[in-house]
C-alpha cells in the first residue's frame, strides 16, 4: 500500500473512493460532509435519505462506513463514516481507528484500488489533530486491505505538517 499526502480540498481528488467525515443522520452537516454534498450534488443525499430509509434507520453508529455514489465529484463512491466527538475524559481512539479501518473494507468490497480520506473527528468533532494523525496512520497501516493508494487529504498546511511528522 502506498500511503501519500496533499494538502487541498477532499472535494477535488480523483480517487476511486473519497471519505466522508458524516454525522449519523447522514443528512449532511458543515465541513467535510457540506462541501461533499454541495460539489457532489444531490444523488448522494438522495442516496443517503435511502439508507435511512432502510437498514440505517437509526442512524449510521460511530466507527462504521458506508457507501454511496459520489454524485458530480470526481470519484466513484463516497464512503460516509462517523467519527468520535473527542472527549478529554474517555478514550474514544479505537472509534476512531475504526473509521480507517471501516472505510477501507467498505472500499475493498467496491473493488476500490484508491481512497483519500480527510482528517476524521479533526474539525468540529474538536480531536487534536497530532492525535488524530497519529491513530489514522496507525490504523491505516495495520489495515488489512486491497486497497493500494491511501491518500491523506489536509486542508490547511499546519495539518499537513502534522501528518508529515507522523508519516
Ligand atoms: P468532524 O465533524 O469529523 O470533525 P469536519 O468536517 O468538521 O469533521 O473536519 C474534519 C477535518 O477536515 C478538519 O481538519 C477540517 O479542517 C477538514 N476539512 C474541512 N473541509 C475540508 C475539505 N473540503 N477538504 C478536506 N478537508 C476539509
Amino acid at each position: 500500500m502506498r500511503l501519500t499526502l496533499v494538502q487541498g480540498d477532499i472535494t477535488q481528488q480523483r480517487a476511486d473512493a473519497v471519505v466522508n467525515a458524516a454525522n449519523s443522520s447522514l443528512m449532511g452537516g458543515g465541513g467535510v460532509d457540506g462541501a461533499i454534498h454541495r460539489r457532489g450534488g444531490p444523488e448522494i443525499l438522495e442516496e443517503c435519505r435511502k439508507l435511512r430509509a432502510g437498514q440505517y434507520s437509526k442512524g449510521l453508529p460511530t466507527g462504521q462506513a458506508v457507501a454511496t455514489t459520489a454524485g458530480r465529484l470526481p470519484a466513484r463512491w463516497v464512503i460516509h463514516t462517523v467519527g468520535p466527538v473527542y472527549s478529554a475524559s474517555e478514550d474514544r481512539s479505537e472509534l476512531l481507528a475504526s473509521c480507517y479501518r471501516e472505510s477501507l473494507r467498505v472500499a475493498d468490497t467496491l473493488g476500490a484500488a484508491s481512497v483519500a480520506f480527510p482528517a476524521i473527528s479533526t474539525g468540529i468533532y474538536g480531536w487534536p489533530m497530532d492525535d488524530a494523525a497519529r491513530i489514522a496512520v496507525e490504523a491505516v497501516r495495520a489495515a488489512d486491505t486491497l486497497v493500494e493508494d491511501v491518500r491523506f487529504v489536509l486542508f490547511d498546511a499546519a495539518a499537513y505538517a502534522v501528518f508529515e511528522a507522523r508519516l
